[in-house]
């Protein structure tokens, strides 16, 4: 192994220590139940490489050899089963410059998309300022896509709905994405906007179902 190599798995093993304290943050949160979600955090920029979790594993018990170091396409650069959405990371990671990449399946984000496919508009709020937004005065739009289980449309989706004020997306019956610069700052973003997601599910609750199965009317 030549010294390239070696100082890249250091790389890849301490920001597999990093995504999994993460991780295991967000998963106490319940976020990222099942084995769903998944963090990256950029290696080097040029050429681009990311750590992403690894596919399929328990989001509250990774260590930090469950990293899979990728390239800017997504695709695994020296083995390894990075999580399907890999190559949104690296597609978030090129089009904002963000250090770091945040995925997580919220009850709060699928429940508040379900009727704001526009987008979901925010205003007035303190815990604006923990985005880089004003308290006052300011509407600001967390952007909402359409979900698709191909990594391309999706990108292009979040490409073109993406508000650059604004550094998550919803992805509609699906989860939230969040960046920053580093993983410190993608956790903040996350954590600020699942606040304004469940304030809007607290403040607009959900109402009766649009279609009841035959029979299960209501007495
Ligand atoms: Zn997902």
């Amino acid at each position: 192994m030549n010294d390239i190599d070696s100082s890249s798995d250091l790389a890849l093993t301490e920001a597999g220590a990093v995504l999994a304290a993460e991780a295991a943050r967000f998963a106490s949160f319940g976020w990222m139940r099942g084995t769903s979600g998944n963090l990256s955090m950029v290696t080097s920029r040029d050429p681009l490489r990311l750590a992403v979790t690894a596919s399929g594993l328990d989001k509250g018990e990774l260590t930090s050899s469950d990293a899979v170091l990728v390239d800017d396409s997504g695709a695994a650069v020296n083995g390894g089963r990075p999580s399907a959405e890999a190559a949104l990371h690296a597609r978030i990671a090129r089009l904002t410059g963000a250090g770091a990449v945040v995925h997580v399946h919220s009850i709060a984000a699928v429940a508040v998309a379900r009727r704001r496919l526009d987008g979901i508009v925010f205003r007035d709020l303190e815990m604006l300022k923990g985005v880089g937004r004003a308290a006052h005065h300011e509407d600001v739009v967390l952007p909402v896509i359409e979900n698709s289980q191909d990594m391309a449309v999706l990108g292009d989706r979040l490409e073109a709905a993406r508000n650059p004020l604004m550094p998550a997306v919803v992805v509609a019956g699906h989860g939230l994405y969040a960046w920053g610069a580093d993983p410190r700052q993608a956790r903040h973003h996350t954590e600020v906007v699942e606040w304004l997601l469940e304030l809007e599910l607290a403040e607009h609750p959900p109402g009766p179902p649009r279609h009841r199965p035959s029979g299960q009317g209501q007495p």
